[in-house]
């Protein structure tokens, strides 16, 4: 496992590179940034090509025990700490101390990896901190997290800090044409709503859960301006049935409501996000002046605001519809 098939983070692997090359690995690394941005796929790589016994420049060789073994996910000289239910105790962390002291066994390096470090307890980050004030030269321990600020500013202060940026639409694209051979049907509006979180747009792409909650969602917005064939009742079900969706839903309905605008004040059908959607939305525009179309947006952040200010369930979302089926 090596960088080479990463993609982007172009900035921090070099950075970490270079550090492989000069043998100069920290003892300490704070991977930060939001989930599913690619953290631990950049802490694995890099931890194998530490562990690697036979390195060549930047790349672990894949042949060497170490390699062979870490491969096979039984690499005694790595070590993966994880939250147990919603946190991480200082007991993790004694166990951790206790194997730190041994040397390698057949790695150079031993690799510690923490993953979601905020979730460690203010026990477990002091017992942390005990560890990294004398750290034994061949350790290396590697946190991600989303919650840079959680830790302890003494744990900060003996980190290397890496920020993971979010990616840009033709990373998002190139991910997806990777991981599912073919740009998918619906890639612009993936690309777009996982916001250029990597994790996210794969995992999107690959839900049917997910396809249908949203080709249901795009329905139920069209039914909504059709009062006369579908009552405000009928679609309510919709919403109520998909209650703990409901941030989600609204999320996908603005994209809609902002395809449409832009089609009304550029006519160009080439800036749709919902571009799988096109002929539905064409089908549909003349029902929306540019006007009603930024009512609508309104109308909808209003709603999930008092939903969140734990309004009325029910109310709300039937103040919505009314609202999104006037004229
Ligand atoms: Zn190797």
């Amino acid at each position: 496992m090596n960088f080479d098939g990463i993609i982007g983070q172009k900035d921090i692997l070099l950075s970490l590179k270079k550090s492989i090359e000069n043998g100069r690995v920290g003892h300490a690394y704070i991977f930060n940034g939001p989930a599913g941005i690619g953290k631990k796929t950049v802490a694995r790589a890099f931890a194998g090509i530490v562990l690697c016994a036979n390195r060549e420049g930047s790349a672990a060789c894949g042949k060497c025990i170490p390699c062979r073994l870490y491969k096979e996910g039984s690499n005694p000289d790595f070590m993966d700490i994880e939250a147990q239910d919603t946190s991480i105790g200082v007991d993790a962390i004694r166990q951790m101390q206790e194997d730190i002291i041994k040397k390698p066994l057949y790695s150079p390096k031993k690799v510690y990896l923490i993953s979601e470090a905020e979730k460690m307890t203010v026990q477990a980050q002091n017992g942390l901190l005990k560890t990294l004030e004398e750290p034994p030269g061949y350790a290396v321990i590697i946190l991600t997290t989303s919650g840079y600020d959680a830790l302890l500013e003494t744990l900060r202060s003996r980190s290397v800090r890496y920020d993971f940026r979010q990616y840009s639409e033709e990373e998002v694209r190139e991910a997806l044409i990777r991981e599912f051979g073919t740009i998918p049907e619906n890639a612009d509006f993936i690309v777009s709503y996982s916001g250029g979180i990597i994790g996210k747009a794969l995992e999107l792409a690959g839900s049917e859960e997910f396809a249908d909650l949203r080709d249901n969602t795009v329905d139920i917005l069209f039914k909504i301006r059709n009062p006369g064939l579908y009552s405000i009742f009928e679609i309510y079900r919709f919403f109520e049935e998909n209650k703990s969706k409901l941030d989600t839903i609204l999320d996908i309905m603005l994209t809609i409501y902002r395809d449409m605008l832009v089609l009304r004040k550029t006519g160009n059908e080439y800036m749709l996000i919902n571009s799988d959607k096109k002929d539905i939305i064409l089908n549909n525009i003349q029902d929306f002046s540019a006007g009603k179309l930024l009512t609508d947006i309104n109308t909808l952040e209003t709603a999930r605001k008092n939903i969140r200010q734990n309004a009325n369930f029910q109310l709300s979302i039937e103040v919505m519809l009314m609202k999104l089926q006037e004229e």
